[in-house]
């Protein structure tokens, strides 16, 4: 199987609804491997659904989703996730009496555990990933602490290393610079654009912080009411007069 011949995430005319309320209204999006987009989009716009249909928590009303040339609408999120879609939660998995080191360990421990024909066919979790995003990242120096020591920043880049050295293809990250300092927020910035240059993960990312979105100056996304308003970099997006005015408040 050709696995580079399908095309990566595609997300296809996505419904969901909730009793009366629509929160995905023909949702579609494309990403190609190791690509990183960002989307943006008012509170209730549905980005945080689009994410719950992606890693199989939420079964859509309608649509489908593929991931590596396979239609995964209506599988567990275990099975998703087994096929290499993480997402970061907003709640952390860390174990907060555990060292960042320790927390690694099991990470690459429990993704071992499910090996699957297709997971052992790309060699299984990959132990040079932990060093990797050990030595790339702020990780490193604090290897030997617990968990529960950490300031918030630093956390939230084990939560990421977390998923990455699990050997996710795809991460799933819901706005992961809520509460950071500018300093933490540059760190997540660099974290997602080495782990997409370094180990070819592909990232999308909810953000609602513009100047995350800025610096990350990854393509972007733009969601309006349970779909796709816009799609483009940056500097459309930011000049564009709809969008500032229906999103940005024209405050910029
Ligand atoms: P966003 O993440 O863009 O702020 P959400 O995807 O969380 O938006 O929500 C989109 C809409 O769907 C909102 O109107 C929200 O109230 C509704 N919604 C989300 N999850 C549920 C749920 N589990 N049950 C009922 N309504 C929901
Ligand atoms: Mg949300």
């Amino acid at each position: 199987m050709n696995m580079d011949a399908a095309p990566f995430l595609t997300v296809r005319e996505i419904v969901m609804d909730f009793g009366g309320i629509r929160a995905l209204d023909k949702m579609s999006l494309d990403l190609s491997r190791g690509d990183v987009k960002c989307i943006i989009g008012p509170n209730g716009c549905g980005k945080s659904t689009l994410f719950n249909v992606i890693s199989g928590d939420l079964d859509p009303t309608s649509g489908q989703v593929f991931f590596m040339g396979e239609a995964t609408t209506g599988l567990s999120p275990q099975k998703i996730c087994r096929k290499g879609i993480a997402r970061k939660f907003q709640i952390p998995s860390v174990f907060d009496d555990l060292t960042v080191a320790e927390n690694i360990e099991i990470a690459i421990t429990a993704a071992t555990k499910h090996y699957t024909p297709f997971s052992l066919l790309r060699g299984g979790p990959d132990r040079s990933n932990y060093e990797l995003v050990l030595a790339e990242t702020r990780l490193l120096e604090y290897r030997g602490k617990l968990a529960s020591e950490l300031p918030h920043g630093i956390r939230q880049q084990l939560e990421i290393a977390l998923l990455v050295v699990t050997d996710a293809q795809l991460l799933l990250l819901d706005e992961p610079t809520a509460g950071m300092t500018e300093e933490e927020t540059d760190a997540i910035v660099h974290m997602i654009q080495d782990v997409r240059d370094r180990l070819g993960v592909a990232v999308l990312v909810i953000e609602h912080d513009m100047s995350f979105v800025r610096k990350l100056s990854s393509p972007i996304i733009v969601m309006m009411k349970g779909a796709v308003l816009r799609e483009g970099e940056y500097a459309d997006i930011s000049n564009d007069a709809e969008i500032r005015q229906a999103y940005l408040g024209d405050s910029e």
